[in-house]
């Protein structure tokens, strides 16, 4: 048995085997070909093969989304017979007499770099259907997957890291675990371990193996340790452990149904965050109040192009419907610094988490925010939606935000569309420019929800991402819970409501802290819903404040 140690990140046990992820590199071998006409052969095969699966994709698209958003696969189809492109491949495979996954890279690199520096927006964003095309080829040339196939049982993956766009691809239903040599806790793929309710453990380091692969694990997300092939006496303690694990969520969901109140008579909301439509049943399952985010990017990272407004109406409605008249809060677009889709051709640049990213990229691209807000609108008829949007630091931002709403609410009435007149419209405050323009922000919105992720790193001044940095990332720290105050008072002073979306909502420590501070919602992962309920329940606002729960904060 091997032991090995990092940090815990979500909570649970996980016992199964682990599949170790490996990242396609993307480094294409070149090496010298004689039979040229042969090589060539051998391309036109793969990109024959390549569409026929687009064939099928087209096909289970257009039946299961409908014909405008299978076009895609299609348009895909006509890259593939584009004549110059495959001109290209064949000129540089007789011509420099090299191999076709060779002379496929630098096609692709020349077509993707083409349409990459094309004015036209539109366009531009073809570079990345190019760079689709070419990958699926090049899969069929090489005998490769994605990667991330792991077989037919549940399994625990392990991996150097995974970034957001690679998790959400997951089968969550197969996903036993996580296992990770690097991240950190405030990563966008920690928070989808938490949101998703599946253990997992970060930071491992040179401790894990690759060689690991299809070996007997067991995860402790709660202490960070993971034993590789464990005796007996251990897998029997951990199956005693797991056990113990799930009867105390059970004993827990017996506060289903009850309200979340203090001893001394306050409420408060408790809402669940989540982040895919299936994640809406466990918000269920977990007595959630209503939704206090959808992390809408996530429909963005499962694809490989914009989603269409139909494709985003489907999905919004049907969280609407699901919830069944409960409130659901949608954040639009926070796409940007960790959370990448190729499609947006976002510039590489030096400091990610402080650059182009949610709600600029929105006032920058009218076109991809005006298709997500007609969807939301269009969506709204169909049960209780409000709509937030992220990473807010000026009023003129938010004047903007609601000139472009009128637009597209003038439009969708204009067609004769039905929509909710009434969908509130609120803020995150993650930046410290909002909190502490949050007497003026106030004004201008129905709610806030306070992003603590976010606001922890932009105040310490310390990258979420940054593995070095976690002992210093500190959302108890006072000058955090001071801005909370004051964004609670501005709030409560305009007569809106404001919430907690971000991680810190469900920090038990802190709960006390929060009710006595007046917050309205706290909206956490649908897991920690019942432990959160207990605490209120258990809460004495009244004593808290006398006994000076709020000294250090006013
Ligand atoms: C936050 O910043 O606290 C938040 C809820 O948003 P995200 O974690 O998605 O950045
Ligand atoms: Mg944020």
């Amino acid at each position: 048995m091997i032991i090995l140690k990092g940090k815990g990140v979500s909570d649970g046990i996980a016992i199964g085997k682990m599949f170790f992820y490996e990242r396609q590199t993307g480094d294409v071998e070149k090496y010298e070909i004689e039979d040229t006409a042969a090589e060539y052969e051998r391309f036109e095969k793969a990109r024959l093969k390549a569409i026929d699966e687009l064939d099928v994709l087209y096909n289970k698209a257009v039946e299961e989304i409908g014909e405008d958003e299978a076009m895609i696969f299609d348009m895909h189809k006509m890259m593939l017979d584009d004549e110059d492109y495959c001109d290209s491949v064949k000129n540089i495979i007789s011509e420099e007499k090299v191999n076709a996954e060779y002379a496929l890279e630098q096609t692709k690199n020349t077509f993707y770099e083409l349409f990459a520096s094309m004015d036209d927006e539109y366009m531009r964003g073809r570079a990345a259907d190019i760079k689709d095309v070419s990958t699926r080829v090049m899969k069929i040339l090489t005998n490769s997957g994605s990667g991330l196939e792991a077989g037919d049982e549940p399994f625990i993956i392990g991996a150097d890291d995974l970034m957001p766009s690679e998790t959400v691809q997951l089968d969550k239903a197969m996903l036993l675990g996580f296992a990770t040599m690097h991240g950190s806790s405030n990563s966008h793929t920690a928070i989808l371990a938490r949101m998703m309710g599946i253990p997992a453990v970060i930071s491992l380091k040179e401790q894990l193996k690759p060689e690991y692969s299809g070996k007997d694990m067991i995860i402790d997300g709660f202490t960070g340790e993971i034993y590789i092939e464990p005796d007996e006496r251990t897998s029997k303690l951990y199956e005693q452990k797991r056990k113990e694990y799930e009867l105390q969520k059970e004993m827990l969901k017996q506060l289903a149904g009850m309200d979340n109140v203090t001893l001394d008579g306050r409420r408060i909301d408790v809402f669940a965050n989540i982040g895919h439509i299936s994640d809406a049943e466990s918000a269920i399952v977990n007595d959630a109040g209503g939704v206090g985010l959808f992390r809408s990017e996530f429909i963005y990272l499962e694809n490989t192009d914009y989603p269409t407004e139909n494709q985003q109406f489907e999905v919004y409605k049907s969280i609407a419907e699901k919830m069944n008249g409960k409130k659901v809060v949608i954040r639009t677009l926070d796409i940007g610094a960790d959370k990448q889709a190729d499609y947006f051709s976002i510039p590489k640049e030096e400091n990610p988490a402080m650059g182009y990213r949610a709600i600029r990229i929105c006032l920058d691209r009218q076109l991809v925010f005006k298709t997500q807000l007609r969807a939301l609108f269009r969506a709204s008829v169909y049960g209780h939606l409000a709509i937030m949007f992220p990473m807010i630091t000026s009023v003129a931002e938010v004047r903007k935000i609601k000139q472009i709403v009128d637009e597209v609410k003038r439009e969708l009435a204009s067609e004769g569309c039905a929509f909710d007149e009434n969908v509130e419209l609120g803020i995150m405050i993650e930046t410290p420019a909002a909190a502490m323009i949050s007497d003026l922000l106030a004004q201008e919105v129905d709610f806030f929800s306070i992003g603590t992720n976010d606001l922890t790193q932009y105040t310490l001044a310390i990258d979420r991402q940054n593995q070095m940095l976690e002992s210093f990332y500190d959302p108890h720290h006072p000058a955090l819970l001071r801005m909370i105050k004051m964004v609670v008072d501005n709030a409560h002073n305009h007569g809106i409501w404001v919430g907690i979306c971000g991680e810190l909502g469900a920090d038990l420590e802190l709960t006390e802290t929060f009710l006595a501070m007046g917050v309205d919602e706290l909206s956490v992962r649908p897991s920690a819903i019942f432990a959160l309920r207990k605490k209120v329940r258990e809460t004495d606002v009244s004593k808290s404040l006398k006994a000076g729960v709020l000294n250090d904060y006013i």
